[in-house]
């Protein structure tokens, strides 16, 4: 080989097939995208016994729950599936249907209204019945949602509040409670206030589950993905509202929470412990090393407001985070090694800047959602998967972090890794069932160039092997048949982490035994064999 062609061979290896490479798997996942169909089947919008139900872009919007039979009934006449979106903030795949026979629908009218509020004797707590497509704060990409008709905002008016909220409030009370997501809080959770809900089943029959009554199907329904039918509404016995009040603090990796002692990361587990909101962001990256910790704890509403202000709640700060992560993203990709690693420290640690802490006080669903000041729909789109751990396993899965990005300092991204916790639940298939959790969300910001699944892959290689680990339900998940340490990511190894899988699955069988919720991506996941 001349010297020239071992020259140019060199370049394609270094520059060219690494980034042709990212830009194919970038179109394939854009036409991935496209390939997917968030309308329902053209013959139902079309259909006749249909048509006095309310539709937008090709989804039927329900307003009462004759509608929501009706369309059952439709779907089950003709093998049709049929899928409930929130307001869309998981994985695709994990709403909607993957096949053209499909009906979609997105719950109007009623089921976005709170229907009464109950205050007890004691006036300590407050009863809340809300159609569960009722949103818990604004959410942004829905015209008909405002501050005015959301959850958090009317509760609070009445003087109640919901215990905890994740990291932003745009989802509806179905979604939030059907992929079990949690806030970063071990002391409070959202079981503790959840009474009761209304589903509409694969049969058509409308079904109230009540916390103490129907304790089985109650816990197996509520974090159940949209396999059992439509959830219709929520009960929550809501306590009093309350501010919180808490610090911002940007650090060095060596000042953080993060160093360990011998092995054992004391410090960040005497923080989940203590704090009673606490969050933190990690940013591995070889030349950026520092952490941004968010805590906070319960106070009093009469106390005076000191109100958060997040970093990127300017639009101009967006764009310009979004600047730096583009450039992150693309120096990875054409430079690659160290110097990639110097330039991406000296874009982040721009935007990570160490200063003085800062202090916040304020209501509970204006601080504890503190990413809802960011454009987390469009320029800070981003992608995550989602491991929670038994908390006793924190000094483990931190340990094998930091040797994965010691060993391959890329696979730290161009973005946080965000470090959480949550309290115990009830409910069969919540990761956090029947222990407290540690929780780890790497995140991979949706313009960039590449595939996420790939990113995530090499924490699902050295994370999922540790026992106990659990994944969200509404964020990315290896493709079952996948190897990761002893276990393949399938059936079997979801029936190892929930001891309660199988009564799930026949509860799930018993509540839409013609599979019409079922779509291929859970079907691959749970091994939903098909009716024959
Ligand atoms: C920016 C961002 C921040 C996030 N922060 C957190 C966080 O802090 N903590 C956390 O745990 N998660 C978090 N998530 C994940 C998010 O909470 C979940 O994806 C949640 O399910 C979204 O709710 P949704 O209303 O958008 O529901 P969707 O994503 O639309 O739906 C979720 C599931 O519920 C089903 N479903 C929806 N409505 C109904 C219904 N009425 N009846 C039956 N099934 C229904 C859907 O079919 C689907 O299976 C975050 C996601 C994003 C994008």
């Amino acid at each position: 080989m001349s010297l020239l062609s071992k020259l140019l061979t060199l370049i394609e290896n270094i520059f060219i097939y690494p980034t042709l490479r990212v830009w194919g798997l970038s179109i394939l996942s854009i036409l991935r995208f496209f390939s997917y169909k968030s309308e329902s089947t053209k013959k139902y919008l079309y259909d006749n016994t249909l048509n006095n139900i309310p539709k937008k872009k090709g989804i039927f919007h329900p307003q009462n729950k004759e509608h929501i039979i009706r369309l059952i009934k439709v779907a089950h006449s003709n093998h049709a599936t049929i899928r409930v979106v929130g307001s869309g903030h998981s994985v695709w795949e994990a709403i909607y249907a993957q096949n053209n026979n499909c009906i979609h629908i997105i719950l109007g009218g009623d089921f976005k209204k709170i229907h009464s509020i109950n205050i007890s004797s004691d006036g300590n707590f407050a009863l809340v019945n809300v159609g569960a497509g009722c949103h818990l704060g604004r959410d942004p990409n829905d015209r008909e949602s405002s501050f005015e008709n959301s959850f958090n905002f009317q509760v609070d008016q009445k003087g109640y509040a919901l215990p905890i909220l994740g990291g932003m409030s745009h989802q509806t009370i179905a979604g939030f409670l059907q992929t079990s997501s949690s806030g970063g809080s071990l002391e409070h959770g959202i079981a503790d206030v959840l009474e009761e809900i209304e589903i509409i089943n694969g049969k058509g029959e409308t079904i109230i589950l009540n916390k103490k009554t129907n304790e089985d199907k109650f816990n197996a329904s509520v974090v159940s993905m949209g396999l059992f039918g439509v959830i219709t509404r929520a009960t929550f016995n809501l306590p009093k509202k309350y501010s919180v009040e808490g610090t911002e603090i940007n650090k060095e990796f060596k000042d953080s929470l993060l160093v360990n002692d011998k092995g054992h990361y004391r410090k960040l587990h005497d923080a989940l412990k203590n704090y009673e909101y606490f969050h933190m962001n990690w940013f591995p990256q070889k030349y950026v090393q520092r952490t941004s910790q968010w805590n906070g704890n319960l106070v009093s509403p009469e106390l005076p407001k000191k109100p958060y202000k997040h970093l990127l709640k300017e639009k101009f700060m967006n764009v310009l985070a979004a600047l730096a992560l583009r450039i992150s993203n693309l120096t990875e990709i054409i430079i690659g090694g160290n110097l990639a690693q110097r330039i991406i420290g000296l874009v982040l640690r721009t935007f990570i800047r160490i200063r003085k802490p800062v202090h916040f006080r304020d209501l509970w669903y204006k601080v504890l959602p503190n990413d809802d000041q960011a454009d987390v729909d469009r320029l800070m789109k981003t992608s995550y998967t989602e491991i929670w751990f038994p908390l006793e396993k924190i000094d483990e899965v931190m340990g094998t972090l930091e040797r994965l990005f010691r060993r391959k300092p890329s696979y730290a991204g161009n973005f946080a890794i965000e470090l959480y916790g949550a309290k115990n639940s009830p409910y069969w298939m919540s990761p956090s069932y029947k222990r407290d959790v540690f929780r780890v969300n790497p995140y991979w910001w949706g313009r960039n160039l590449g595939d996420p699944y790939e990113f995530f892959e090499e924490f699902w290689k050295v994370l999922l092997p540790i026992d106990g680990a659990r994944l969200h339900w509404g964020k990315y998940m290896p493709k079952p048949g996948e190897i990761y340490g002893e276990h393949i990511f399938g059936i079997n190894y979801l029936r190892h982490c929930y001891p309660k899988l199988n009564n799930w699955l026949d509860i799930r069988e018993e509540m839409d035994p013609d599979q019409i919720f079922v779509t291929n991506y859970w079907r691959r996941v749970f091994d939903i064999r098909k009716n024959i």
